[in-house]
Protein backbone atom coordinates (compact mmCIF):
# COMPACT_ATOMS: atom_id res chain seq x y z
CA UNK A 1 0.00 0.00 0.00
CA UNK A 2 0.73 3.43 -0.94
CA UNK A 3 0.04 7.16 0.67
CA UNK A 4 -0.72 9.88 -1.91
CA UNK A 5 -1.67 12.96 -0.02
CA UNK A 6 -4.22 15.03 -0.86
CA UNK A 7 -2.26 17.76 -2.76
CA UNK A 8 -0.81 15.05 -4.83
CA UNK A 9 -4.11 13.86 -6.06
CA UNK A 10 -4.26 16.30 -9.11
CA UNK A 11 -0.77 14.32 -10.65
CA UNK A 12 -3.12 11.25 -11.13
CA UNK A 13 -5.34 13.41 -12.95
CA UNK A 14 -2.40 15.08 -14.97
CA UNK A 15 -1.13 11.50 -15.87
CA UNK A 16 -4.03 9.75 -16.75
CA UNK A 17 -4.29 12.97 -18.98
CA UNK A 18 -1.18 12.79 -20.42
CA UNK A 19 -1.71 9.29 -21.24
CA UNK A 20 -4.55 9.79 -23.24
CA UNK A 21 -7.65 9.22 -21.31
CA UNK A 22 -10.39 11.16 -21.08
CA UNK A 23 -11.20 11.35 -17.09
CA UNK A 24 -14.46 10.69 -16.19
CA UNK A 25 -15.63 10.88 -12.15
CA UNK A 26 -17.84 12.38 -10.27
CA UNK A 27 -18.91 15.81 -10.29
CA UNK A 28 -22.36 18.15 -8.54
CA UNK A 29 -24.74 18.51 -11.48
CA UNK A 30 -28.73 19.10 -11.53
CA UNK A 31 -29.09 18.44 -7.95
CA UNK A 32 -27.25 14.92 -7.92
CA UNK A 33 -23.68 13.38 -7.98
CA UNK A 34 -23.34 12.18 -11.61
CA UNK A 35 -20.60 11.55 -13.90
CA UNK A 36 -19.06 13.80 -16.04
CA UNK A 37 -15.71 14.86 -17.78
CA UNK A 38 -13.24 16.07 -15.24
CA UNK A 39 -9.86 17.97 -15.85
CA UNK A 40 -9.08 18.92 -12.57
CA UNK A 41 -10.05 17.51 -9.23
CA UNK A 42 -11.70 20.61 -7.93
CA UNK A 43 -14.63 19.44 -10.17
CA UNK A 44 -15.37 16.13 -7.77
CA UNK A 45 -18.22 16.39 -4.86
CA UNK A 46 -15.41 17.96 -2.43
CA UNK A 47 -17.71 18.84 0.99
CA UNK A 48 -20.68 16.77 -0.76
CA UNK A 49 -22.84 13.64 0.15
CA UNK A 50 -26.09 11.85 -0.25
CA UNK A 51 -28.68 10.91 1.66
CA UNK A 52 -30.59 7.77 -0.07
CA UNK A 53 -33.84 5.97 0.94
CA UNK A 54 -36.40 4.04 -1.23
CA UNK A 55 -37.92 6.34 -3.68
CA UNK A 56 -35.69 9.11 -2.37
CA UNK A 57 -32.23 11.19 -3.30
CA UNK A 58 -30.76 14.51 -2.13
CA UNK A 59 -27.40 15.69 -1.54
CA UNK A 60 -26.52 17.94 1.06
CA UNK A 61 -22.85 19.03 2.77
CA UNK A 62 -21.03 16.18 4.35
CA UNK A 63 -19.62 17.10 8.07
CA UNK A 64 -15.82 17.02 6.20
CA UNK A 65 -14.68 18.23 3.02
CA UNK A 66 -13.86 14.81 1.88
CA UNK A 67 -13.94 14.05 -1.50
CA UNK A 68 -15.92 10.55 -2.30
CA UNK A 69 -18.20 10.62 0.91
CA UNK A 70 -20.90 9.79 -1.56
CA UNK A 71 -22.50 6.33 -2.87
CA UNK A 72 -23.88 5.53 -6.44
CA UNK A 73 -25.58 8.19 -8.06
CA UNK A 74 -28.65 7.76 -10.68
CA UNK A 75 -25.51 7.39 -13.68
CA UNK A 76 -23.68 3.89 -14.21
CA UNK A 77 -20.36 3.35 -15.76
CA UNK A 78 -22.89 1.77 -18.13
CA UNK A 79 -23.37 5.41 -19.49
CA UNK A 80 -20.29 5.30 -21.45
CA UNK A 81 -19.07 1.75 -22.17
CA UNK A 82 -22.95 0.85 -23.40
CA UNK A 83 -24.15 4.07 -24.25
CA UNK A 84 -28.41 4.78 -23.90
CA UNK A 85 -28.10 5.47 -27.63
CA UNK A 86 -25.64 4.55 -30.42
CA UNK A 87 -25.72 5.40 -34.73
CA UNK A 88 -25.12 1.38 -35.33
CA UNK A 89 -25.02 3.28 -39.44
CA UNK A 90 -26.42 5.52 -41.74
CA UNK A 91 -27.22 4.77 -45.43
CA UNK A 92 -28.17 6.78 -48.46
CA UNK A 93 -30.69 6.49 -50.99
CA UNK A 94 -28.88 4.91 -54.78
CA UNK A 95 -31.41 4.32 -56.80
CA UNK A 96 -34.19 1.94 -55.76
CA UNK A 97 -31.73 0.93 -53.21
CA UNK A 98 -29.57 2.29 -49.94
CA UNK A 99 -26.01 2.14 -49.72
CA UNK A 100 -24.32 1.88 -46.33
CA UNK A 101 -22.48 5.08 -45.89
CA UNK A 102 -18.84 4.11 -45.59
CA UNK A 103 -17.45 3.74 -41.51
CA UNK A 104 -14.85 6.53 -40.97
CA UNK A 105 -12.32 4.85 -38.78
CA UNK A 106 -12.11 7.07 -35.75
CA UNK A 107 -10.54 5.41 -32.56
CA UNK A 108 -13.27 4.91 -29.51
CA UNK A 109 -12.66 7.56 -26.57
CA UNK A 110 -9.76 6.20 -24.28
CA UNK A 111 -12.28 6.95 -20.54
CA UNK A 112 -10.24 6.48 -17.44
CA UNK A 113 -13.41 5.95 -14.82
CA UNK A 114 -12.49 7.52 -11.48
CA UNK A 115 -14.39 6.54 -8.01
CA UNK A 116 -15.46 3.04 -9.44
CA UNK A 117 -17.07 1.45 -6.46
CA UNK A 118 -16.97 -2.20 -5.40
CA UNK A 119 -20.27 -2.95 -6.81
CA UNK A 120 -19.48 -1.17 -10.04
CA UNK A 121 -16.49 -3.30 -10.48
CA UNK A 122 -18.91 -6.45 -10.08
CA UNK A 123 -20.94 -4.83 -13.01
CA UNK A 124 -18.67 -3.79 -15.27
CA UNK A 125 -17.54 -7.61 -15.02
CA UNK A 126 -21.01 -9.21 -15.61
CA UNK A 127 -21.55 -6.34 -18.72
CA UNK A 128 -18.27 -8.03 -19.81
CA UNK A 129 -19.05 -11.73 -19.98
CA UNK A 130 -22.52 -10.36 -21.50
CA UNK A 131 -20.67 -8.32 -23.95
CA UNK A 132 -17.25 -9.34 -24.82
CA UNK A 133 -17.46 -12.88 -24.82
CA UNK A 134 -19.49 -15.76 -27.01
CA UNK A 135 -20.21 -15.91 -30.63
CA UNK A 136 -21.57 -12.71 -30.56
CA UNK A 137 -19.55 -10.02 -29.06
CA UNK A 138 -20.17 -6.13 -28.89
CA UNK A 139 -17.81 -4.52 -31.14
CA UNK A 140 -18.52 -1.16 -29.56
CA UNK A 141 -18.11 -2.11 -25.91
CA UNK A 142 -15.55 -4.14 -26.56
CA UNK A 143 -13.36 -1.21 -27.84
CA UNK A 144 -14.71 0.97 -25.40
CA UNK A 145 -13.82 -1.26 -22.22
CA UNK A 146 -10.16 -3.19 -23.73
CA UNK A 147 -8.74 0.83 -23.83
CA UNK A 148 -10.73 1.72 -20.64
CA UNK A 149 -8.31 2.59 -17.50
CA UNK A 150 -10.64 2.01 -14.01
CA UNK A 151 -9.49 3.84 -10.99
CA UNK A 152 -11.71 2.55 -8.38
CA UNK A 153 -12.44 4.26 -4.90
CA UNK A 154 -13.13 2.01 -1.94
CA UNK A 155 -16.31 2.81 0.04
CA UNK A 156 -15.71 4.12 3.88
CA UNK A 157 -19.48 5.24 3.96
CA UNK A 158 -22.18 3.42 3.25
CA UNK A 159 -25.59 4.44 2.04
CA UNK A 160 -29.19 3.81 2.70
CA UNK A 161 -29.79 1.84 -0.19
CA UNK A 162 -27.04 -0.28 -0.64
CA UNK A 163 -26.39 -4.14 -0.02
CA UNK A 164 -23.47 -5.04 -1.84
CA UNK A 165 -21.87 -7.05 1.57
CA UNK A 166 -24.60 -9.42 1.22
CA UNK A 167 -24.45 -9.93 -2.42
CA UNK A 168 -20.29 -10.55 -1.97
CA UNK A 169 -19.58 -7.31 -3.94
CA UNK A 170 -18.20 -4.98 -1.23
CA UNK A 171 -17.70 -2.38 -0.06
CA UNK A 172 -13.98 -3.26 -0.29
CA UNK A 173 -12.72 -3.77 -3.77
CA UNK A 174 -11.51 -6.93 -4.74
CA UNK A 175 -10.33 -6.88 -8.29
CA UNK A 176 -11.28 -5.71 -11.64
CA UNK A 177 -9.31 -1.92 -10.92
CA UNK A 178 -6.22 -0.77 -12.49
CA UNK A 179 -5.15 1.10 -9.33
CA UNK A 180 -7.69 1.50 -5.91
CA UNK A 181 -7.65 4.62 -3.65
CA UNK A 182 -9.07 4.42 0.35
CA UNK A 183 -9.66 7.87 0.73
CA UNK A 184 -8.79 8.52 5.11
CA UNK A 185 -9.54 11.71 6.75
CA UNK A 186 -8.66 12.56 9.90
CA UNK A 187 -8.80 15.56 12.22
CA UNK A 188 -5.40 16.78 10.87
CA UNK A 189 -4.47 14.34 8.24
CA UNK A 190 -6.34 13.86 4.56
CA UNK A 191 -4.23 11.17 2.19
CA UNK A 192 -5.18 8.42 -0.07
CA UNK A 193 -4.07 4.73 0.62
CA UNK A 194 -3.65 3.12 -2.96
CA UNK A 195 -3.22 -0.56 -4.25
CA UNK A 196 -2.38 -1.22 -7.59
CA UNK A 197 -4.33 -3.76 -9.86
CA UNK A 198 -2.39 -3.92 -12.85
CA UNK A 199 0.79 -2.54 -14.71
CA UNK A 200 -1.25 0.36 -15.70
CA UNK A 201 -2.14 1.45 -12.84
CA UNK A 202 1.66 0.53 -11.77
CA UNK A 203 2.97 2.77 -14.63
CA UNK A 204 0.58 6.20 -13.12
CA UNK A 205 1.40 5.87 -9.16
CA UNK A 206 5.13 5.99 -10.73
CA UNK A 207 4.04 9.57 -12.19
CA UNK A 208 2.49 10.54 -8.70
CA UNK A 209 4.11 11.51 -5.74
CA UNK A 210 3.55 8.65 -3.22
CA UNK A 211 5.23 7.06 -0.21
CA UNK A 212 4.63 3.52 1.28
CA UNK A 213 2.21 3.24 3.82
CA UNK A 214 2.97 2.49 7.49
CA UNK A 215 1.41 0.02 9.82
CA UNK A 216 -0.88 2.78 11.45
CA UNK A 217 -1.95 3.51 7.47
CA UNK A 218 -2.74 0.49 6.39
CA UNK A 219 -4.50 -0.39 9.81
CA UNK A 220 -6.72 2.70 9.47
CA UNK A 221 -7.54 1.10 5.63
CA UNK A 222 -9.14 -2.24 7.43
CA UNK A 223 -10.89 -0.14 9.96
CA UNK A 224 -12.82 1.85 7.52
CA UNK A 225 -13.62 -0.73 5.36
CA UNK A 226 -15.10 -3.41 8.53
CA UNK A 227 -17.15 -0.16 9.63
CA UNK A 228 -18.48 0.33 6.18
CA UNK A 229 -19.35 -3.17 6.22
CA UNK A 230 -21.09 -2.83 9.46
CA UNK A 231 -22.77 -0.09 8.59
CA UNK A 232 -24.40 -1.32 5.29
CA UNK A 233 -28.51 0.08 5.32
CA UNK A 234 -30.01 -3.26 3.56
CA UNK A 235 -29.35 -7.13 2.75
CA UNK A 236 -30.51 -9.51 1.05
CA UNK A 237 -30.85 -13.01 2.38
CA UNK A 238 -28.88 -15.34 -0.83
CA UNK A 239 -29.62 -18.56 0.58
CA UNK A 240 -30.73 -20.56 -1.69
CA UNK A 241 -31.94 -17.77 -3.90
CA UNK A 242 -32.65 -19.07 -7.29
CA UNK A 243 -34.63 -22.20 -5.74
CA UNK A 244 -36.92 -20.24 -3.52
CA UNK A 245 -37.31 -17.92 -6.64
CA UNK A 246 -38.39 -21.18 -8.98
CA UNK A 247 -40.73 -22.57 -6.75
CA UNK A 248 -42.67 -19.51 -5.70
CA UNK A 249 -43.39 -18.53 -9.94
CA UNK A 250 -47.08 -17.91 -8.52
CA UNK A 251 -46.86 -16.40 -5.45
CA UNK A 252 -49.44 -13.71 -4.66
CA UNK A 253 -46.71 -11.74 -3.67
CA UNK A 254 -46.37 -10.91 -7.40
CA UNK A 255 -49.74 -9.57 -7.76
CA UNK A 256 -49.02 -7.29 -4.39
CA UNK A 257 -46.01 -5.40 -5.64
CA UNK A 258 -48.00 -5.14 -9.56
CA UNK A 259 -50.41 -2.74 -7.16
CA UNK A 260 -47.56 -0.47 -6.43
CA UNK A 261 -45.64 -1.14 -9.87
CA UNK A 262 -45.75 1.77 -12.70
CA UNK A 263 -44.02 0.18 -14.91
CA UNK A 264 -42.08 2.73 -15.60
CA UNK A 265 -38.66 1.25 -15.91
CA UNK A 266 -37.12 3.39 -14.47
CA UNK A 267 -35.01 0.78 -11.86
CA UNK A 268 -33.94 -1.19 -15.28
CA UNK A 269 -32.78 2.16 -16.84
CA UNK A 270 -30.67 2.80 -13.52
CA UNK A 271 -29.22 -0.34 -13.08
CA UNK A 272 -25.58 -1.17 -13.86
CA UNK A 273 -26.03 -4.71 -14.68
CA UNK A 274 -28.99 -4.39 -17.27
CA UNK A 275 -28.46 -4.53 -20.69
CA UNK A 276 -31.33 -4.89 -22.81
CA UNK A 277 -31.30 -2.95 -26.29
CA UNK A 278 -33.79 -2.63 -29.12
CA UNK A 279 -33.44 -1.33 -32.59
CA UNK A 280 -34.62 1.56 -34.59
CA UNK A 281 -34.87 2.75 -38.14
CA UNK A 282 -35.09 6.21 -38.62
CA UNK A 283 -35.27 8.51 -42.21
CA UNK A 284 -35.77 12.06 -43.03
CA UNK A 285 -38.17 13.50 -44.29
CA UNK A 286 -36.87 13.42 -47.99
CA UNK A 287 -36.81 9.48 -48.02
CA UNK A 288 -32.74 9.69 -49.13
CA UNK A 289 -30.88 9.32 -45.48
CA UNK A 290 -31.79 6.10 -43.50
CA UNK A 291 -30.09 5.24 -40.07
CA UNK A 292 -30.07 2.31 -37.65
CA UNK A 293 -30.15 3.53 -33.87
CA UNK A 294 -29.22 1.33 -30.80
CA UNK A 295 -30.98 2.48 -27.78
CA UNK A 296 -31.70 0.46 -24.30
CA UNK A 297 -35.22 -0.85 -23.77
CA UNK A 298 -36.19 -2.65 -20.62
CA UNK A 299 -38.26 -5.89 -19.40
CA UNK A 300 -41.07 -3.42 -18.07
CA UNK A 301 -41.74 -1.82 -21.86
CA UNK A 302 -44.92 -3.48 -23.54
CA UNK A 303 -43.25 -3.63 -26.88
CA UNK A 304 -40.45 -5.60 -25.63
CA UNK A 305 -42.38 -8.60 -25.54
CA UNK A 306 -44.84 -8.16 -28.25
CA UNK A 307 -44.38 -11.64 -30.91
CA UNK A 308 -46.10 -12.32 -33.87
CA UNK A 309 -49.89 -12.37 -32.95
CA UNK A 310 -49.57 -10.83 -29.39
CA UNK A 311 -48.12 -10.16 -26.18
CA UNK A 312 -46.86 -12.21 -24.09
CA UNK A 313 -46.20 -10.18 -20.93
CA UNK A 314 -49.29 -7.97 -20.76
CA UNK A 315 -49.98 -7.32 -16.89
CA UNK A 316 -47.39 -5.30 -14.32
CA UNK A 317 -47.36 -8.75 -12.32
CA UNK A 318 -45.46 -10.93 -15.17
CA UNK A 319 -43.12 -7.79 -15.96
CA UNK A 320 -42.20 -7.40 -12.36
CA UNK A 321 -41.70 -11.02 -11.49
CA UNK A 322 -39.30 -11.27 -14.90
CA UNK A 323 -36.90 -8.29 -14.13
CA UNK A 324 -36.70 -9.57 -10.64
CA UNK A 325 -36.39 -13.50 -11.40
CA UNK A 326 -33.99 -12.39 -13.94
CA UNK A 327 -31.58 -11.10 -11.65
CA UNK A 328 -31.74 -13.22 -8.92
CA UNK A 329 -32.74 -16.52 -10.42
CA UNK A 330 -32.53 -17.34 -13.77
CA UNK A 331 -29.04 -14.89 -14.75
CA UNK A 332 -27.18 -17.16 -11.91
CA UNK A 333 -27.77 -20.53 -14.87
CA UNK A 334 -27.10 -18.24 -17.60
CA UNK A 335 -23.83 -16.30 -16.57
CA UNK A 336 -22.96 -18.00 -12.85
CA UNK A 337 -23.28 -15.09 -11.28
CA UNK A 338 -26.49 -13.23 -10.12
CA UNK A 339 -27.43 -10.01 -11.80
CA UNK A 340 -27.74 -7.76 -8.94
CA UNK A 341 -24.68 -6.58 -7.26
CA UNK A 342 -26.75 -4.71 -4.48
CA UNK A 343 -25.82 -0.92 -5.09
CA UNK A 344 -29.17 0.09 -4.13
CA UNK A 345 -29.86 2.15 -7.52
CA UNK A 346 -33.42 0.70 -8.39
CA UNK A 347 -34.68 0.85 -4.92
CA UNK A 348 -33.69 4.48 -4.32
CA UNK A 349 -34.64 5.36 -8.01
CA UNK A 350 -38.11 3.85 -8.07
CA UNK A 351 -40.73 6.42 -7.76
CA UNK A 352 -43.00 4.29 -5.51
CA UNK A 353 -40.03 3.05 -3.54
CA UNK A 354 -40.11 -0.62 -4.09
CA UNK A 355 -37.46 -2.29 -2.96
CA UNK A 356 -35.78 -5.71 -4.41
CA UNK A 357 -34.46 -6.46 -0.92
CA UNK A 358 -37.86 -6.61 0.51
CA UNK A 359 -39.94 -7.90 -2.35
CA UNK A 360 -37.61 -11.16 -1.94
CA UNK A 361 -37.64 -11.55 1.93
CA UNK A 362 -41.74 -11.30 1.25
CA UNK A 363 -41.47 -14.30 -1.10
CA UNK A 364 -39.44 -15.88 1.20
CA UNK A 365 -41.52 -15.35 4.17
CA UNK A 366 -44.98 -15.96 2.25
CA UNK A 367 -43.25 -19.83 0.93
CA UNK A 368 -41.81 -20.24 4.32
CA UNK A 369 -45.43 -19.79 5.88
CA UNK A 370 -46.89 -21.51 3.00
CA UNK A 371 -44.76 -24.51 4.12
CA UNK A 372 -45.16 -24.53 7.58
CA UNK A 373 -48.88 -23.48 7.52
S1 LIG B 1 -31.02 -4.84 -9.37
FE1 LIG B 1 -31.01 -2.88 -8.26
S2 LIG B 1 -29.56 -3.15 -6.55
FE2 LIG B 1 -29.23 -4.82 -8.01
S3 LIG B 1 -27.57 -4.08 -9.37
FE3 LIG B 1 -29.53 -3.52 -10.37
S4 LIG B 1 -29.97 -1.44 -9.63
FE4 LIG B 1 -28.38 -2.28 -8.28
S1 LIG C 1 -40.27 -1.39 -9.72
FE1 LIG C 1 -40.36 0.86 -9.48
S2 LIG C 1 -38.82 1.65 -10.93
FE2 LIG C 1 -39.26 -0.48 -11.52
S3 LIG C 1 -40.88 -0.35 -13.06
FE3 LIG C 1 -41.91 -0.63 -11.07
S4 LIG C 1 -42.35 1.48 -10.37
FE4 LIG C 1 -40.81 1.67 -12.01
Amino acid sequence: MFIVELNDLQGLLTALQAGGFTVIGPTVKDGAITFDTLSSIEELPRGWSDVQEAGSYGIRHSEDDTLFSYNVGPHSWKKFLFPARLRLFSARKAGKAFEVDPVSPSAPPKYAFLGVRSCELAAIAIQDKIFMSGPYADKHYTALRKSACIIAVNCVHVGGTCFCASMGTGPRAKDGYDLVLTEIRTDDRHYFVAQMGSPLGKGLLQQVTHREADQKEREQVEKALKAAHDRMGRSLDTHNLPRLLEDNFESPRWEDVAKRCLSCANCTMVCPTCFCSTVEDVTDLSGEHAERWRRWDSCFTTDFTKVAGGNIRMSTRTRYRQWLTHKLCNWVEQFGTYGCVGCGRCITWCPVGIDITAEAAAIRETSMTTTNG
